[in-house]
């Protein structure tokens, strides 16, 4: 039988594994939950992004569909194609003037950036920067943009930024194009307006910025997110924002690094101080490279849903757990009923020791086993002689207490492995095992004696009488052994009580 100690330790193992398939299941299940929400918020950033690109698409377009209508514009643009540097000068400064009113309204809808490029791509004029002309920004800027219409060559400029371009013709004939870009800065403040997030962009470092010329790549550092992708060195960023970026991208940076290199839309989340940060990571191509991916607009967005999801997960495990203990403590219940009601089928109430059902089948084993083996058993029945007049001269609890300590003397006085059990009423039996006949009746004799030396309460001294019956060829059942054993002990009585009688024996 199992130990209290072993059946407790049972229990706790069964409840650490059923917990751990709990958390398993419940654990794998808020992960899904996790995912399917995080690509929901990937796909809501990219319907974001494009919204507000959308908007500013549709804008360059009503104000490109003006100026191609502008014929005082597309003049100055032709004769100025036509002149030398110094012919333009007056040119630009007359080009300057008719659109400063228009440049003014544009830098309220965002479009910092407003210049006029000819077909070689250099700069005819800018109205953001009235004194820089004449160069090819080829290699200075990144470009990122969703635009239709191919520019000739990326704009010129500081920032990093998104870039509308469109062709000019007079009389049928390119003379240059129209060029209006918003900075990532104003892009962002426009986004965050829109869908309050904090917003970043990372530009790849193979396919963006080692296009730029040495100068301009340094205006770009190394992402702490993934070694291949660069953010703008000089963002502007407070402490407080560049701290809560480092301290999100040094939690995500395992997963995200990963899956930067895919190129793919991915979402991630992380859980900082007491709350959970959703980061979606959104590809942006670059326009003029085929739209290869350049780079990732990140948002980070605190994010009361993954809490709740946690918080179920939590509230889920709780519940898997009272159920569990519910579960054990029925399980516990029935167990221990189990066990009480086996104690109370092998052992006797009153002494302790085995009963005789226990006692029949225990011989009843042994029986087939020394039988089958040849080997020596032999059962001793014992009877407290005149126990009636015990009870009727010191009242039946007296003869209760005898009973129980007669039971537990001839316990203390047996081997280890001799089975000893109430037979009935103030009848005992010993099944030894491996003992002759004549070996169990030494056994018996030395108990009868020292019994007889033993005090019982108020009751005091007793005898005891003992049959003896050892198994061999003309017992061919465990019941003629009994049969025989009973007999000696009549014998015993017959002969005056208080003796050891061996069946066969002649008295
Ligand atoms: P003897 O065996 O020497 O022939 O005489 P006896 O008086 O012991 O005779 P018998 O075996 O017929 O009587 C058994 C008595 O044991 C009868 C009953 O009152 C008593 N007895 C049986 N079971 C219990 C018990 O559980 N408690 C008590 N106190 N007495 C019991
Ligand atoms: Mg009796
Ligand atoms: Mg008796």
């Amino acid at each position: 039988m199992l130990t209290r100690i072993w059946r407790w330790k049972y229990y706790l193992l069964a409840l650490v594994l059923a917990n751990s398939l709990l958390y398993f299941f419940f654990d794998r299940d808020l992960t899904g939950k996790q995912q399917v929400y995080l690509n929901q918020s990937v796909k809501a950033l990219e319907s974001q992004y494009k919204a507000t690109v959308n908007a500013y698409d549709l804008l360059s377009r009503f104000e490109f569909s003006l100026l191609a209508d502008d014929t005082t514009l597309l003049g100055i643009l032709n004769e100025a194609a036509q002149k030398d540097a110094a012919g333009r000068e007056p040119l630009r400064h007359r080009l300057l003037t008719h659109l400063k009113p228009i440049y003014q309204r544009l830098k309220q809808y965002h479009f910092s950036r407003f210049y006029f490029t000819f077909t070689d791509g250099s700069v005819f004029a800018r109205l953001h920067k009235t004194y820089a002309f004449g160069d090819k920004p080829l290699d200075t800027k990144l470009n990122l943009s969703l635009q239709k219409i191919a520019p000739p060559h990326p704009p010129a400029g500081t920032f990093s930024e998104f870039t509308y371009s469109e062709p000019l013709y007079y009389k049928g004939v390119r003379v240059g194009y129209a060029n209006l870009s918003v900075t990532f800065e104003l892009f962002r403040s426009e986004l965050t307006r829109l869908f309050p997030s904090y917003y970043q962009i990372v530009y790849s470092g193979s396919n963006v910025i080692e296009t730029l010329s040495k100068e301009a790549q340094k205006r770009y550092i190394q992402s702490d997110l993934n070694g291949e992708y660069y953010t703008d060195a000089d963002a502007g960023l407070s402490d407080t924002l560049q701290a809560f970026l480092r301290s999100v991208h040094h939690c995500i940076k395992d997963e995200a690094s990963h899956q930067m290199k895919s190129g793919k839309p991915f979402g991630v989340a992380c859980h900082l101080g007491n709350q959970w940060i959703t980061v979606s990571f959104l590809p942006l191509s670059r326009y003029a490279t085929n739209h290869s991916k350049a780079g990732y607009l990140i948002a980070y967005t605190p994010d009361p849903v993954l809490d709740s999801f946690t918080s179920s997960f939590y509230f889920r495990m709780l519940l898997g757990n009272l159920v569990l203990l519910f579960i054990f403590g029925v399980i516990y219940y029935l167990e221990r009923h189990a066990r009480q009601f086996k104690v109370l089928a092998t052992y006797d109430t009153l002494t302790g020791i085995f009963n005789r059902r226990e006692f029949d089948r225990i011989v009843e084993e042994e029986f087939e086993r020394s039988s089958r083996y040849n080997r020596p058993m032999s059962v001793i029945l014992m009877d407290i002689d005149h126990f009636k007049l015990v009870n009727d001269t010191y009242g039946h609890q007296e003869g209760d207490l005898v009973l129980k300590g007669l039971a537990k003397f001839i316990q203390g006085h047996i081997r280890r492995h001799d089975f000893f059990a109430r037979w009935g009423g103030e009848e005992f039996a010993i099944l030894a095992t491996e003992t002759t006949a004549a070996e169990a009746a030494q056994l018996a004799e030395k108990l009868r004696i020292q019994l007889q030396q033993q005090r019982f309460g108020s009751v005091g001294q007793i005898t005891v009488s003992f049959g003896v019956a050892q198994i061999d060829e003309s017992v061919e059942t465990f019941g003629a052994l009994f049969k025989q054993v009973d007999e000696a002990l009549y014998q015993a009585k017959e002969a005056g009580r208080n003796r050891v009688q061996v069946y066969g024996v002649s008295l």
